[in-house]
């Protein structure tokens, strides 16, 4: 079972790791280097962004699971 508390913990490592996922996106408009691959610099499917504008590695890397 799982106490409110832990469900709560839950929502607020969400929201944490939204608001890095946010942080970096504007870093990334702040470097002129939005929609690009954080790992190679590609281009980003322009779909994919408009459906979630926090994705931040092309489809290579996203399926690489690498995050730096
Ligand atoms: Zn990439």
């Amino acid at each position: 079972m799982v106490s409110m508390e832990d469900e709560f913990l839950d929502h607020v490592r969400d929201a944490e790791q939204l608001l890095n996922a946010v942080d970096h996106v504007l870093d990334t408009i702040d470097a002129g280097t939005f929609g690009q691959c954080r790992s190679c610099g590609e281009p980003i499917d322009a779909e994919r962004l408009a459906s979630d504008p926090l994705v931040d590695s092309c489809e290579r890397h996203l399926a690489l699971g690498l995050s730096s």
